[in-house]
Formats: structure tokens, sequence, C-alpha cells
């Protein structure tokens, strides 16, 4: 049975904390747009290129680009049984865009939890925010830390602090987010699949959080 949950959230709510806890929990594939066009950058692709100029700016990257770049990756086998999507949707036409792909795959977004979060406690986090160079795992300096500083417990690689973790760049994300992303909020409530997730708690009962709202016969 498919399953797809978008998780919705301003800059450093905890998306990519969570996807990757329900990834593992669900047995989905944890796709994150941001961590997509980062990959694309190191690897110095036309996408990347284009990509970074938006990004290093704290701006979206415009939606023909993003959409053609999550449907590609929809597309492959291991989304078969469905997806923990992180960061995308972010514009009201992304929205669509999804329901349109999906609707191809005779499925629809089951369930968007939205994690709330205020933004003083938003630039804390991204401002302590560190991620793996290799494969993007994320910590914080003091919420999360890793078990030898500067490293990555998982995959041992060197943690990096992103470019556009600054507190300039991270507070204009955040009106961006303000702007663009948060009509999706009310959008998702009125198709009935929002469930408003407390975000200011620890980071394993946030995970328990959206675990209660994912129907049952999801879990494994
Ligand atoms: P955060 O985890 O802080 O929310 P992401 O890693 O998801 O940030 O995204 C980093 C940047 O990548 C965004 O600021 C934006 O420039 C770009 N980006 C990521 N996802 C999208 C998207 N769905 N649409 C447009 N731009 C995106
Ligand atoms: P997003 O993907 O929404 O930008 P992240 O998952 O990257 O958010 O988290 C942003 C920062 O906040 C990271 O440094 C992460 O370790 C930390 N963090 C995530 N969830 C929590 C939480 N519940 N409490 C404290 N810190 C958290």
């Amino acid at each position: 049975m498919l399953l797809t949950i978008s998780i919705l959230g301003a800059p450093g709510a905890g998306k990519g904390t969570q996807a990757t806890l329900l990834s593992k929990k669900l047995g989905l594939p944890h796709i994150s747009s941001g961590d997509i066009f980062r990959e694309n950058i190191k690897n110095q692709t036309d996408l990347g290129k284009l990509a970074k100029t938006y990004i290093d700016q704290g701006e979206l990257v415009p939606d023909d680009v993003t959409i053609l770049m999550i449907k590609d990756r929809l597309s492959r086998p291991d989304c078969a049984k469905g997806t923990i999507l992180d960061g995308f949707p972010r514009t009201p036409a992304q929205a669509i865009a999804l329901d349109e792909m999906l609707k191809e795959l005779n499925t629809r977004v089951d369930l968007v939890p939205f994690i709330d979060v205020e933004d003083d406690v938003l630039i804390n986090r991204l401002s302590g925010r560190w991620t793996c160079r290799e494969s993007g795992h994320i910590y914080h300096t003091t919420f999360n830390p890793p078990r030898v500083q500067g490293i990555c417990n998982i995959d041992g690689s060197e943690l990096y602090q992103r470019d556009d973790d600054t507190a300039e760049t991270a507070k204009h994300r955040i009106q961006v987010y303000r702007e663009q992303t948060s009509p999706l909020i009310d959008h998702y409530k009125n198709v009935g699949i929002l469930e408003v997730i407390n975000g200011d708690q620890y980071i394993e009962h946030v995970c328990r959080d959206i675990m209660a709202v994912v129907p049952k016969k999801f879990k494994k």
C-alpha cells in the first residue's frame, strides 16, 4: 500500500531530523529536495550551479526546475511503496504538481505533519546545525551533538555548517517560508490531512507525536 507523507515546517523546524526517523520506522525512502540540490552542488552539475545561486541568497529555487527534479526522483523504483517528503512542496504550484504526479500513480498525499516551532527557536536551531558532508545526517551543537565533535556518528564523515545557515540568510529563509510556503498549511488543512505537531519538544517526543497520527494500517 502506498503511503506519501510530506513534512511541513519552517527552516529549522526539524523536518530533516523527523523524516530520517520516520523513514527508518516506516521503511520508506526519505526524499529531501534540499539534500538533492546540495548533492548536485557537490557534483557541480548544471542543476547544482543554478540552484546554488538561489540557495545562497536564501531564495527558493524556481518551481519548474524543482518540480522536474522531484518528478524524476519519484519515478525511481524505491518509491513504489511510498515516500517521506522533506521540504517539498514549498509553494502552492509545487503542491498542485505533486498532486498531479501522484494521481498518475493512482495515489495522493496521505498525511502532512506540520512541525510547529516559534521563530526564535528556529534561529537557535539553524545557527547550531551541523550537517554531514557524506550523506546529510543532521546534528546540533547543543540539542543533538555527535559522539565525537565534528564527525558523523553514522558514516564517520566530516561535519560542516551550511553556507545558508548564517543568521542573516536564515532570517531571510524564514521570511520566504512565511510568504511562499505557509499558505500550504491552510491548503492541507482544507484537504483534511494536516496534523499540527508541537515541534518544541525533544526529538523523540516530536517523532512519537507524528507516529501517533500515521494511520495504523501503514505501521509495521
Ligand atoms: P531547511 O532544512 O533549512 O528547511 P532545505 O535543506 O530543505 O532547508 O533547503 C535548502 C534550500 O534549498 C532552500 O532554502 C531553497 O533555496 C532550496 N529548496 C529546497 N527545497 C525546495 C523547494 N521545494 N522549492 C524551492 N527551493 C527549495
Ligand atoms: P529542517 O529540516 O526543518 O530545517 P532539521 O531537522 O535540519 O530542520 O533541524 C534543524 C536543527 O535543529 C538541527 O541542528 C537539528 O539537530 C535540531 N533539531 C531538530 N529537531 C529538534 C528538536 N526537537 N529539538 C531540538 N533541536 C532539534
